[in-house]
């Protein structure tokens, strides 16, 4: 399947990663009649699913809600087990997609994409491997993923560490026993949260570093009931449709029973013992079952209090209590944290929280971390440091377009895309969930699905109406990044006081600007087909 590397190989689409997007946009493309190969630098299909295999790794959509709808046969067929599916789970059923369909003929693994050029005159994308391969197609889909460029802090020393340095996003692939070890992980994001209790379980003593507190709901586990997942057997469809009428592209059908329902009620004209009451039956979810927390900075404050006291309910030692209690930015700003004892592990003797606002990380030195507060001697040090989202893997690869501009000089100043799909100056080239899309506010495999099929459906009708070229006006891209960031004003995730991926902040350099769309899928859905629907309005076709 390799081509040598004199050669270029012609394909219809070039498509690059093989994560959720890729597979599906192999499969499809190819039922539509287009040559295409994904290009995936890992070893594995499955993306996310195949790189984060860190210990407690786990969807937090349910396994019904989160898989493809594509295929009646599929999901007639798949059987999940648990509700919220684990990584290793996840990753068996993209590979069984994957051999389902035999799409493995048309995805080499194995092969990073390092550079990607418009060839103006001819109309085609050139695209270029680590192993000095190169693909010619006139389309290019990215399907690089959201958080797929890990990002490792800057510490000086690492190099000089004699113990074992591994990252959430890049585990060995064969695991990697911890038992009987001091393990240091920096980061209190998902990831750390996820991988809290795991290697607590498992290491001599943990210590965790965290630079800012998290809020971390319970996350909810438990074996999927055959019965529901029967029933859902009797009509996906119909479950599929209420996926994409639902606001984060999760329809409630997936059997998690989650918090119960949100009262009218506002945080902030209910009196304190009425609002500690609840604790007793909501635990930690009490601090945002409010109507107002989610709009309001002061209620959301009230509901924060709610939740500090829960901490402090749950940890025994008041100090770890209040360092793990979060303060200064609201509930609802950052991507919500779901974790399963996650404060329970800080009652261990062998876990010890380093609250690095006492003092930071200085250097990694050949036996462990050093910080302002003294040094901490470690076998192993995690980093759960998190990625460089939603553009991360784009900017990594040299892409240019017309004139030889180079996209991550064009994003400069901050991506931007018509619909998250496309960039003025880089015609044919699509993106999967790209900056300007709900892709990572909502269930990404709805979000995936409905792009892909966006692209597919577009590419026909480029070849039905014998056009070469699409591409966005400036004027319907601007207009659209006026409402990208139109619909997040007022919204938690641009709190003055918030930092987040989502806004870049996690990244040194990076510019501060809220990347996804925050209108909901339903509504962007019907944008994004209404635009199809009028000949594919706000794009040139050439
Ligand atoms: P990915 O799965 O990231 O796949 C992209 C692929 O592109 C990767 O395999 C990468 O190696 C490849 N690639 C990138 N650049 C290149 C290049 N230059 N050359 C070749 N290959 C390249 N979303 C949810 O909706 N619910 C969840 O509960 C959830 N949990 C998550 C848990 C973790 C640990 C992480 C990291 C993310 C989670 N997400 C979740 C988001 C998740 O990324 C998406 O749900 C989904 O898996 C994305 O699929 P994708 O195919 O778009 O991207
Ligand atoms: P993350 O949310 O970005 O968290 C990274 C953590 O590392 C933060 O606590 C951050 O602290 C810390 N950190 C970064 N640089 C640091 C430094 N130099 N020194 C000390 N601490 C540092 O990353 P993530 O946990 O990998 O999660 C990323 C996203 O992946 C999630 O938001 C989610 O979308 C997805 N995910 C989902 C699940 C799930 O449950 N389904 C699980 C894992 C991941 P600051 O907050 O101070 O920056």
């Amino acid at each position: 399947m390799t081509a040598s590397k004199d050669e270029v190989t012609d394909l219809d689409v070039v498509v690059v990663g093989a994560g959720f997007a890729g597979i599906y946009a192999v499969y499809l493309l190819r039922q539509l009649g287009f040559s295409t190969r994904a290009l995936e630098m890992g070893d594995g299909v499955g993306g996310t699913w195949y790189w984060n295999r860190y210990p407690g790794a786990r969807c937090d959509v349910p396994s019904l809600e989160y898989s493809y709808g594509f295929s009646r046969d599929l999901q007639l067929d798949w059987e999940w087990t648990e509700i919220m599916p684990a990584r290793e789970e996840i990753e068996e059923y993209l590979n069984h997609v994957v051999d389902r369909f035999d799409l493995r003929r048309d995805i080499q693994l194995g092969t990073r994409v390092t550079a990607a050029t418009f060839d103006e005159d001819e109309a085609r994308w050139l695209v270029e491997t680590d192993h000095g391969e190169r693909f010619s197609a006139p389309f290019c889909v990215m399907a690089t993923g959201c958080l797929s460029m890990p990002m490792v802090p800057d510490v000086p020393g690492i190099d000089s560490f004699e113990g074992t340095i591994l990252q959430t996003s890049m585990w060995p692939r064969d695991g990697v026993d911890l038992s009987g070890l001091r393990v240091g992980m920096i980061g209190t994001g998902s990831s750390g949260v996820q991988a809290t209790p795991e290697i607590a379980n498992e290491a001599a003593h943990l210590y965790v570093f965290q630079r800012t507190d998290t809020y971390s709901f319970p996350a909810y586990r438990g074996m999927l009931d055959p019965e529901l997942q029967r029933t859902f057997k009797t009509n996906p469809d119909q479950f599929r449709r209420m996926q994409r009428d639902a606001f984060f592209g999760v329809a409630g059908f997936g059997g998690a029973l989650g918090p119960a329902s949100i009262p009218d009620r506002k945080i902030l004209e209910t009196p304190m013992e009425e609002r500690l009451a609840l604790l007793d039956t909501m635990g930690f979810w009490a601090a945002r079952a409010w109507a107002d927390v989610a709009v309001d900075l002061e209620a959301n404050e009230a509901g924060c209090e709610l939740f500090r006291e829960m901490v402090r309910r749950t940890v025994q030692d008041p100090d770890v209590a209040e360092a793990l209690s979060p303060r200064g930015y609201p509930i609802g700003c950052k991507r919500p944290v779901f974790g399963v004892d996650y404060y329970e592990s800080f009652n261990r003797d062998n876990v010890t929280l380093v609250d690095l606002r006492k003092g930071a990380i200085e250097a990694i030195t050949p036996t462990g971390i050093r910080t302002a507060q003294g040094d901490y001697d470690v076998d192993v040090i995690i980093f759960a440091t998190g990625f460089d989202a939603m553009v991360g893997a784009l900017n990594r690869i040299d892409i240019r377009g017309r004139g030889g501009q180079l996209l991550r000089e064009v994003w400069g100043d901050g991506a931007r895309a018509l619909l998250g799909l496309q960039s003025v100056g880089f015609p044919n080239l699509f993106m999967v969930t790209g900056p300007g899309s709900p892709s990572v506010l909502a269930n990404m495999v709805v979000a995936i699905e409905h792009h892909v099929e966006w692209i597919g459906d577009c590419l026909t009708y480029l070849r039905d109406h014998g056009h070469h070229t699409i591409e966005p006006t400036l004027a319907a891209q601007d207009d659209w990044v006026e409402q990208v960031n139109t619909v997040a004003q007022g919204t938690m995730f641009v709190a003055p006081t918030c930092n987040s991926w989502y806004l870049g902040d996690n990244i040194p350099g990076k510019p501060r600007v809220f990347l996804p769309y925050i209108g909901g899928l339903p509504r962007y859905i019907e944008h994004a087909d209404g635009v199809a629907t009028a000949g594919y309005e706000g794009f040139v076709l050439g």
